[in-house]
């Protein structure tokens, strides 16, 4: 059985604590390794490593770093095929979405190489009679990074990528489900150029999570996850006086309003609400038709759809739509949501809780779900599934339709399908979610913008990658210069203005 450690310093390190935990194949059920969980002292050790590193990294200018980003996404590309196949080995989906994962990683590697241009300060010349004024980003010194397992190349990298870029030393906290991405993406950042120590990757649980929360060379941390961890690690981060930012959970809409395309609407529900069988926080949970015939018509297109969906592992190919849950526990927990949803008086349109894989019997497979007539009270409707599951909730008319999301606790993404451009702008003006589509069912924005929602689905100032991540990962250093004659006049006693 593989034993999976840390890797730390540029090397891997064997686990000493004594705990592990076991990493599954999600399409057969098989434990395919274990994997060792920190301790608080080996998170001591790392983060040692990382703040004798940080120091000459910080110095090294701003191009030279740009330059390991850059060889960085050319060994991303030459290791494609090894990564995503590793990857959809412990979280089951597709290859095909396993690659979109790494890509989409990459493309922040690719922001990152313009560094030197986002790190650039401000300057003003003459503030005052000999005086130049100049702010300065400088990197924190050591940050972390605590990742969950449904991108566990992505969001790694969205983490790790701007603050390297910035100077920082990195310690990155996967998800105990699948470890060996991270891993690997470090070892091609050593490749690449990175200094040993510069990325660490140290695996763990609850007890590494603390040990990085309460550690006060740790400046800052960046989480993703579920929100009740999320407001966990805020919390605690906060009240040890770092810079935190956390996104968590989602429940996201999709509006179709009576003028939309019926057929690209099913098609958009279809794909945003069941790749990567649902574990996507931006996946698409609840559909809102306005009005009883647009409902009507949705579900008549949708539901065959549904019925066809491929479902399979990836070593099926490209001709899977989606894969396992990734675990035992969230395919119990998907499924009793749905013996919920029927509890609670919702139509079970389609119903893939006995789907069964042949030659697959104990992997975590189940077939895609459609509820229809679904309602603001129930638990499917307020909880996160994340699972294959498309609730409809109907609404009478736009307004109706727009105060679902904006009075849902998240606030994540959230789309409009219409032909009809006043209504979209109106929709997305007021509507109280961080990111919106329109006629776009997943709307996550390219590296160069930022990723980030509101309410309970994000907490902190911040978004993740694009400008906001540069920011995040540097603080403001505002100089004041003078180079006069005449300084040994004697004391000034008043606060100095610029006359
Ligand atoms: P999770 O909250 O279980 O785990 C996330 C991280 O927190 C992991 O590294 C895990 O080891 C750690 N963790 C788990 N329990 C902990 C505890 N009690 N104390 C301290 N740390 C703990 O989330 P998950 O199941 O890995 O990921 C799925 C969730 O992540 C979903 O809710 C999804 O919506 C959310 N997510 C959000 C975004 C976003 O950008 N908003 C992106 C991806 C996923």
């Amino acid at each position: 059985m593989q034993t999976i450690g840390h890797f730390i310093g540029g090397k891997h390190v064997d686990g000493t604590s004594g705990r592990f935990a076991d990493v599954y194949n999600p399409a057969t059920g098989e434990v395919q390794a274990k994997l060792a969980l920190a301790s608080q002292a080996e998170m001591d050790a790392a983060v040692a490593n990382a703040a004798a590193a940080q120091v000459a990294w910080a110095a090294t200018n701003p191009q030279r770093r740009a330059r390991v980003m850059m060889k960085f996404v050319d060994l991303l590309n030459r290791d494609m095929d090894k990564l995503a196949e590793a990857l959809s080995r412990e979280h089951g989906k597709t290859l095909p979405d396993a690659k979109g994962d790494v890509i989409r990683g990459l493309e922040v590697a690719e922001f990152c190489i313009g560094a030197p241009h986002l790190l650039k300060g401000e300057f003003t010349e003459g503030a005052g009679p000999g005086i130049d004024m100049y702010s300065m980003r400088q990197p924190l010194g050591v940050v972390a990074g605590i990742t969950p397992f449904n991108f566990p190349a992505m969001i790694p990298m969205w983490k790790f990528c701007p603050a390297i870029a910035c100077g920082n030393a990195f310690i990155l906290k996967p998800s105990e489900r699948d470890p060996s991405v991270p891993i690997m993406l470090a070892e091609l950042m050593i490749e690449a150029g990175l200094p040993a120590g510069v990325l660490n990757v140290v695996n763990g649980d609850k007890e590494a999570v603390d040990a990085i929360l309460d550690h006060e060379t740790i400046q800052a941390v960046g989480f993703v996850g579920s929100t009740a961890i999320a407001e966990y690690v805020y919390s605690r981060g906060c009240a040890a006086g770092k810079r935190v930012q956390c996104f968590g959970g989602a429940k996201n809409h999709m509006i179709i309003m009576p003028d939309a395309d019926m057929d690209q609407a099913a098609d958009a529900l279809v794909g945003a609400g069941y790749g990567a069988a649902g574990e996507r926080c931006m996946a698409v949970s609840v559909a809102v038709p306005v009005g009883e015939t647009t409902a009507d018509a949705l579900i008549e297109k949708l539901a065959p759809k549904v019925e066809a969906l491929k479902i399979g592992p990836y070593t099926a190919g490209n001709d899977v739509d989606f894969g396992p849950l990734v675990t035992e526990q969230a395919l119990h927990r998907v499924k009793g949501l749905v013996d919920q949803g029927v509890k609670e008086g919702a139509e079970l349109v389609v119903d893939g809780r006995n789907f069964s894989m042949q030659g697959y019997e104990n992997g975590y497979f189940m077939g895609g779900c459609l509820f229809d007539r679904v309602t603001k009270d129930m638990d499917i409707y307020k909880t996160e599934i994340f699972g294959p599951v498309l609730t409809v909730a109907r609404a009478e008319t736009y307004e109706d339709a727009l105060d679902l999301p904006m009075s849902h606790e998240y606030g994540n993404g959230v789309a409009i399908f219409t032909r009809d451009g006043d209504t979209a702008r109106d929709f997305t003006s007021r509507i109280n979610i961080g990111m919106v589509g329109v006629n776009v069912p997943i709307p996550v924005p390219l590296a160069y913008h930022t990723f980030g929602g509101w309410k309970k689905s994000g907490f902190g100032d911040l978004n993740q990658h694009g400008p906001d991540s540069f920011k995040f990962y540097t603080r403001t250093k505002t100089v004041t210069s003078r180079w006069p004659s005449g300084l040994k006049d004697g004391a000034e006693f008043v606060i100095p203005t610029m006359k």
